[in-house]
């Protein structure tokens, strides 16, 4: 079969990627070379997509009320359901919620549905948690929602500023373009962020700034480059509207008062001043370290503010980046998926009202901005919303305060949920399930960070009797009365129309134009290459305001919150390299759970020896909102009074690690962004009788375990426990029957049990009071490829050790850290001598900084070793 060019299903970089079927459900992934943000390169969640496409956990069939149902009944059930709330209460009594990873055309269509013909701005998306401050920003400084750069841009520039952003984990191919242009051109890396991450390892200069603090360091900056003559006064004059009293209210932002609001060496902060200043090709890429704040829009303000008083913005090598997470972030702001927008960049002025109501010919139009996630959340407990669509997203994880949102869930007459997946932690609230395609099987468009629109193309059959995410919402339209509105047979319509718009009546108003893809046949849409709209926004210093000029935003730091007696550190919060969201992909791949298989809280070593929390200790993290069980590992990365735990974990994979339960609702004023950031926390040390873990062919619903999380490994499952009460239950559920040995030295509080079955192992569990525990991936590797004898197992090692890799570092080759750190001390000094030696950060990369961080660790300790 010849290869489909795609795109990843993952973050907003948007990479191109060539599928090959190799089999039922079997595919081969590589990097797409002629795809404009890759150009073949993939990070490790892209190449192994190929494990994520089986059927397992989908929802192939409609179901009302938790039973199988046709299509038909389930679109007039669904119809009748929102028309029955329009009726009784109004249009602003339904809402949808969508999601970044619908195509353009879902999103188009839903948008419509809501906006034009039921009549409300209630549609919103998970968008908002992820960089609607970005969108805030942007307006405020452009008068649009406008990305000035390109990736180019990055290969350009010769001087990268990272804000609040672990690109190295979360942004892969663009942290590889980085160090790309490093290698090419000496580009200069600073990375500003309260946490030491992988990203900082190939940095000239890292500063671990106050959180929050980011506009007193930016505003800083900006009165820095005032008192040395760095403002491009010329392009101010022509380009840039400055308010009255800007430069006045910088007047408190000398280089010592911001190393002191932010927390940071007077040095580091005028080595980055002076390095900004000496590099007039700067790129500042900034992300959800930034956005996810409550101050998010000041904060992208503060950073736009110097690019535009600098004029370093809308010229090769240079300008304010904001990369988003999502792969079609970009691609709802673009259709007006969120609720602060009418559509195609259109906000709710009534000649935009009118000209998209012309335009849809269309019934009636919002009037206003509908409300944004979390009010809308609030507005489904309080009562106000009866009918609530979810599509492609798990709220019930990823919002703030989620036990808000599960009570909401809980009350709301009617939650219709779109899905691939058939169980997660928003399906179990749903009345109805509409079983969606995923990746690899729908059809239709993205738009990436740097405003790329390439196609996702479908190359898997669709699976039982799931269907595109636009079919399903014009289905419902057409039942509730709008039949030739969303008359769509195909994506391509749908595309045609959604140009169409933006350019309608446009006339230079807007950027966003992509009118000259009206046109396209259907053909030519199923074969369009990557195309950018608005090839270098800003170039001629023109803006999208009604004076042409962008706006310089007075923005001033506000003050901090203080640290709490009860709520003593800071909460911030993230995703890790190998997995995405909320798993119910990547925690399908063996492979990409090697990096991190359970979710820990980092916390910094004074905090740690304070609250006498060891490392590998298990721990609850305490907020005002809820609480959660992780491990701890204590990392000398973590600022003082700061600890982290990734986004990852759910109810499905894990008793613990429910960081959504941990956030508070509060919002960016501007945005409705919220602060995930930054809330108040305490942590305790936790103490269970036992510890251990089981490896199992399968596993029964509920562990009874007072803490587990189970991970996927070849041909099972490893779940890692502790508990308090007699691991008896534990041992009957998980063990199934078989040929069974078992061993319990009470004395030493060791419990051991192997069940096997002829040639195969079906289950092992290892359980300890204090004592250490066999090697994990040894025993889950008999799963897969039974070799130990049952006393080896029951030992727990083999007659002959084998060679202990070390935590897996590179997930390609299966590269663990000890086998770097062998390689590196045989003499492999470089990130290329280890691939020579080892394979390791020789195919995807993502590995790379990792293998550069314990060169680094291990020349630092070879030197403590010769001083
Ligand atoms: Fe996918 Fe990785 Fe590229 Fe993001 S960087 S689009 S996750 S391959």
């Amino acid at each position: 079969m010849p290869a489909v060019r795609t795109t990843c299903a993952y973050c907003g970089v948007g990479c191109g990627i060539r599928a090959r079927t190799t089999g039922e459900r079997k595919i081969e992934i590589t990097g797409d070379r002629d795809h404009p943000a890759n150009h073949g390169r993939l990070c490790s969640k892209g190449t192994h997509l190929g494990e994520t496409v089986g059927l397992e956990g989908r929802l192939l069939y409609p179901e009302v009320g938790g039973k199988r149902t046709s299509w038909d009944k389930a679109i007039a059930h669904v119809a009748r359901g929102f028309a029955r709330a329009i009726a009784r209460h109004g249009p602003d009594s339904v809402a949808f919620y969508v999601s970044g990873q619908l195509l353009t055309e879902d999103y188009y269509v839903a948008n419509k549905l809501m906006k034009g013909f039921i009549g409300s701005g209630n549609i919103d998306t998970n968008s908002r948690l992820c960089m609607s401050s970005a969108v805030a920003a942007h307006t405020r400084a452009f008068g649009e929602d406008v990305v000035p750069c390109t990736y180019e841009d990055i290969d350009e520039a010769d001087l990268v500023v990272l804000v609040g952003s672990n690109t190295a984990w979360c942004h892969p191919v663009v942290y590889q373009r980085i160090m790309a242009a490093r290698a090419a051109r000496g580009t200069r890396l600073v990375v500003i962020d309260p946490r030491r991450t992988e990203t900082c390892t190939d940095s000239d200069l890292h500063l671990a700034l106050r959180p929050g603090s980011d506009v007193a360091l930016f505003n800083g900056l900006l009165s820095h480059c005032r008192d040395v003559g760095a403002i491009d006064s010329d392009y101010l004059a022509r380009s840039v509207a400055v308010p009255q009293d800007f430069w006045a209210g910088l007047a408190d932002c000398s280089l010592a008062r911001t190393a002191e609001l932010c927390d940071l060496p007077e040095a580091d902060v005028r080595s980055f001043f002076n390095l900004f200043t000496a590099k007039a090709r700067t790129v500042t890429l900034f992300s959800q370290g930034i956005n996810q704040s409550i101050r998010g829009t000041d904060q992208g303000n503060a950073i736009i503010n110097v690019h535009l008083a600098t004029g370093r913005i809308g010229k090769i090598g240079t300008g304010p980046f904001s990369i988003t997470g999502q792969p079609n972030a970009m691609g709802g702001r673009e259709v007006g998926g969120l609720a602060s927008s009418l559509a195609a960049h259109r906000d709710f002025a009534p000649e935009n009202l009118a000209e998209v109501q012309r335009f849809w010919s269309s019934p009636t139009i919002a009037a206003k901005p509908g409300l944004k996630a979390v009010d809308l959340f609030r507005s489904v407990r309080e009562g106000r919303i009866k009918a609530l669509w979810i599509m492609a997203t798990n709220p019930a994880v990823s919002m703030p305060d989620v036990s808000l949102v599960r009570e909401a869930l809980a009350a709301c007459p009617l939650v219709v949920v779109s899905d691939c997946i058939a169980e997660t932690d928003t399906t179990r609230f749903a009345h109805v399930k509409l079983p969606a395609l995923g990746w690899g099987e729908k059809d239709g468009t993205t738009t990436n960070s740097e405003r790329t629109i390439s196609r996702q193309r479908g190359f898997l059959p669709a699976p039982g009797e799931a269907k595109p995410d636009w079919w399903a919402i014009a289905r419902v339209a057409r039942e509730m009365g709008w039949r030739d509105a969303f008359n769509y047979s195909r994506p391509a319509e749908i595309f045609r129309e959604h140009a169409r718009l933006s350019a309608y009546r446009n006339e230079g108003r807007r950027c966003f134009d992509i009118g000259g893809l009206a046109a396209l046949s259907s053909r030519a849409y199923d074969d369009l290459e990557p195309q950018r709209w608005g090839e270098r926004p800003f170039a001629q210093g023109r803006f999208p305001t009604p004076d042409g000029r962008a706006r310089l935003v007075s923005v001033t730091q506000r003050a901090l919150e203080a640290p709490l007696v009860r709520w003593p550190l800071t909460l911030n919060t993230g995703r890790y390299r190998d997995q995405w969201h909320t798993m119910t992909r990547t925690g399908l791949s063996p492979r990409l759970l090697q990096h991190r298989r359970e979710p820990l809280v980092e916390v910094h070593p004074e905090d740690a020896a304070s609250l006498a929390l060891r490392d590998g200790q298990l721990a609850r993290v305490i907020t005002p909102q809820g609480e959660s069980v992780f491990r701890a590992a204590v990392s000398a990365g973590q600022r003082k009074g700061e600890i982290f735990t990734p986004i990852h974990w759910t109810d499905c994979q894990s008793s613990g690690g429910r960081t959504g339960l941990l956030p508070r609702g509060k919002v960016d004023p501007h945005s409705g962004q919220p602060g995930f950031k930054q809330t108040p926390v305490r942590i305790e040390p936790l103490e269970y009788d036992w510890h251990g873990y089981a490896v199992a062919r399968t596993l029964p619903g509920r562990i009874a375990a007072g803490y587990s999380t189970r991970a996927r490994v070849a041909h099972g499952w490893l779940v890692e426990l502790a508990g308090t009460r007699d691991p008896g239950p534990l041992l009957a559920s998980l063990l199934p029957s078989g040929v069974r040995i078992e061993s319990h030295d009470a004395a030493r509080g060791v419990r051991r049990a192997v069940v096997s079955q002829g040639d195969s192992l079906l289950a092992a569990i290892y359980l300890t009071r204090d004592g250490s525990l066999p090697d994990r991936d040894w025993i889950a590797s008999q799963l897969a490829d039974l070799q130990a004898s049952p006393v080896e197992l029951l030992a727990g090692r083999p007659a002959i050790p084998g060679d202990d890799c070390g935590p897996i570092a590179c997930v390609c080759f299966n590269v663990g850290e000890r086998t770097i750190q062998a390689a590196a001390k045989a003499g492999a000094d470089s990130i290329e001598a280890i691939g020579t030696a080892t394979c390791a950060g020789t195919n995807c990369g993502s590995c790379r900084p990792a293998i550069a961080r314990l060169l680094t660790e291990l020349s630092s300790i070879e030197l403590e070793a010769a001083e």
